[in-house]
């Protein structure tokens, strides 16, 4: 089966790398090894490009417009939904280009490092949102129907038949501000028998995530949430995060 070894599970802030090409099909170009982080948990994937070499020595610059997981072995263990490990990992390009890759070649990739960097900032306040509203409604987030994670607001769906109210929202906005103004450190780990099994904690909370996080809270400036019925039992949250600082300092090339 093949494989993709992701190079984000070792350096989250590694921005480019060289690679091998293993599989080229419309799904997409597969790697030996990638920078770039797939779709998943509702956040949108890295968006980036190949550098190659064609065979006028021309430096030709191809754009991967989605990055998506295919299928691996499935990890169960306590704590962890069922999660698809030892993956490849699929760079989506537009067909008429797939001409330019062959099983064998080296090519470069490169992440956009500012998307990266929203995404980032943009998964890390759900997790805030998510920590502020299990203190202000204990139990709650076990009610998550769905998130949708982009560079400018996420959003967080509900099942809920009591929904949230303005009084509540104001005191989770609260929380998470109080979150970011404390600059929390933001930790990660991996389980002892899978890398790809990752958690998140910050402060006493802690939960599997193998998304791209900050490594504290102070980037994400101060929250913005409102709240919305999407129907009889749905409310969605939504989270913008206008005053955020891109952490660029913390990305690397090599
Ligand atoms: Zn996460």
């Amino acid at each position: 089966m093949i494989k993709t070894e992701k190079i984000y599970y070792d350096d989250l802030y590694l921005t480019t790398c060289i690679a091998t090409v293993v599989e080229v099909s419309e799904m997409g170009i597969v790697c030996d090894q990638t920078v770039a982080f797939p779709e998943g948990g509702g956040q949108q994937a890295d968006k980036g490009c190949f550098l190659i070499e064609d065979n006028f020595k021309q430096s030709l610059k191809i754009l991967f417009l989605n990055v998506k997981k295919g299928v691996g072995d499935v990890f169960l263990e306590q704590d962890f939904p069922t999660i698809s490990v030892n993956t490849p990992i699929y760079h989506y390009i537009e067909v008429e280009y797939l001409r330019y890759f062959k099983v064998g070649m080296k090519v470069k990739i490169c992440i956009d490092v500012e998307r990266r960097a929203r995404l980032t900032i943009s998964h890390t306040a759900i997790h805030l949102v998510l920590m502020a509203i299990d203190r202000v409604r204990k139990g709650i987030i076990t009610y998550v129907k769905g998130a949708d994670i982009r560079e400018d607001l996420a959003r967080l769906d509900f099942f809920i038949h009591d929904k949230l109210n303005d009084d509540e929202i104001m005191k989770i906005t609260e929380c998470v501000n109080e979150l970011i103004l404390n600059d929390y450190k933001i930790e990660t780990y991996a389980h002892v028998k899978q890398k790809e099994a990752v958690y998140w904690k910050c402060l006493d909370y802690v939960c599997a995530c193998g998304g791209t996080h900050l490594p504290s809270t102070k980037y994400i400036g101060n929250v913005r949430i409102t709240k919305k019925s999407k129907g009889k039992n749905l409310q969605r949250i939504t989270i913008e995060f206008p005053n955020h600082v891109l952490p660029m300092e913390l990305y690397h090339k090599d």
